[in-house]
């Protein structure tokens, strides 16, 4: 486990041990107040714990002040260019900003948001991306990896870290995220050797829904397995509430964080007498934003389906005429199939109470 400081965003503390904090990031417009607050309060719900909203310009920064007003979780503002609206966020509320200093340009300009990051006590993630490293990077590293791209993302992070230090500021997390797998990890393993501030992990522009996900597991599986990820978000082109999901289910297979539902369900075979795709989806739709963590099995046919899910706290398998429902292995109810789904549910809700 690589041990970080601790930083406090918005009163959630993240790093030094706190548990890995599972962040996403809004796709509506910042201006759009109902709209952005309304999805925020829907991530909430699937267990969201930091959020980041675009702050393209001076309208998003004053929506950002309505937004904070309505929400319950810390809100980061994510600033592109302009170290103006990096000042503005924080003044109107914005517990964390992340910024890349090589956009920002001058020394002189990333200092003035030192300086009222200091003054509201806002967290700064120093963010280096893959695909916009600043070119003519001076830092010389004490360890390389045989990653080049990742040689160069973390000597320029260094390079901006060394400016913030330099100006005594290390209200600071980090993250160095490419799209490819293995420079995202050989990135953030480099970084860990340099210095200790808490790590923001994730696969930039990972992809879809599957193949976001895919990617996503592997990078940060491995990260987190090698305990590095202080907070994580699993980007992907897909509603953010997802993200969520996808980010809880890796924490709980790595028995990191223990949320949510895990579904076990059967690849289906020729024994099958019902449609175990469409179950299983409908079950996992179910059950996608229950907090408490548990077993769902969800089986094809009622010959092995109950044995195989002995292991789950409850389950539903189909057979000839009716399902079956099973509670800790245990058949507790027999229901004609076209009842399965509204009888699981009945039976899982009674089991969460
Ligand atoms: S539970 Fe039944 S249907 Fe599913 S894979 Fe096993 S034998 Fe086949």
């Amino acid at each position: 486990m690589h041990k970080t400081k601790t930083v406090i965003i918005g009163g959630l503390k993240t790093g030094g041990g706190a548990p890995v904090r599972v962040q996403s990031m809004t796709n509506t417009k910042t201006v759009d107040v109902k709209k952005t607050a309304e999805q925020i309060k829907r991530l909430e719900k699937a267990g969201c714990e930091l959020v980041r909203c675009s702050v393209p310009d001076h309208e998003s920064v004053l929506a950002l002040k309505q937004i904070k007003k309505k929400i319950n979780i810390p809100l980061v503002a994510d600033i592109h260019f302009d170290y103006k609206l990096a000042i503005e966020a924080m003044e109107n509320g914005a517990d964390k900003i992340r910024i890349n200093p090589g956009n920002i340009g001058s020394e002189e300009k990333v200092i003035a948001v030192i300086n009222a990051a200091k003054k509201h006590k806002t967290v700064i993630r120093i963010g280096v991306n893959s695909g916009s490293l600043q070119k003519n990077v001076k830092y010389s590293l004490k360890n390389k990896s045989n990653n080049a791209d990742a040689n160069i993302m973390v000597a320029s992070l260094m390079e901006h870290i060394e400016t913030f230090e330099k100006h005594d500021f290390n209200n600071i997390v980090v993250s160095l995220k490419a799209s490819d797998v293995m420079t995202t990890v050989e990135a953030y393993k480099l970084f860990s050797k340099e210095r200790d501030y808490p790590l923001h992990i994730g696969i930039t522009e990972a992809g879809t829904e599957i193949s976001g996900m895919i990617k996503s597991a592997e990078g940060l599986g491995i990260l987190l397995y090698e305990g590095l990820g202080d907070t994580m978000r699993v980007s992907l082109t897909a509603e953010p509430e997802l993200e969520i999901y996808a980010a809880y289910r890796m924490l709980s297979n790595l028995g990191i964080r223990k949320y949510g539902v895990e579904i076990i369900s059967c690849p289906t075979c020729a024994r099958t007498e019902i449609n175990v795709i469409k179950l299983a989806k409908d079950v996992e739709k179910m059950t996608m934003y229950i907090p408490k963590p548990l077993k769902v099995a969800v089986m094809g046919c009622s010959v092995n389906g109950p044995g195989e899910a002995a292991h789950a706290d409850i389950g539903v398998s189909g057979g000839k005429k009716v399902g079956i429902i099973t509670v800790k292995g245990k058949i507790i109810k027999r229901v004609p199939k076209k009842d399965l789904l509204k009888e699981f549910n009945k039976e899982l809700m009674k089991f969460i109470k």
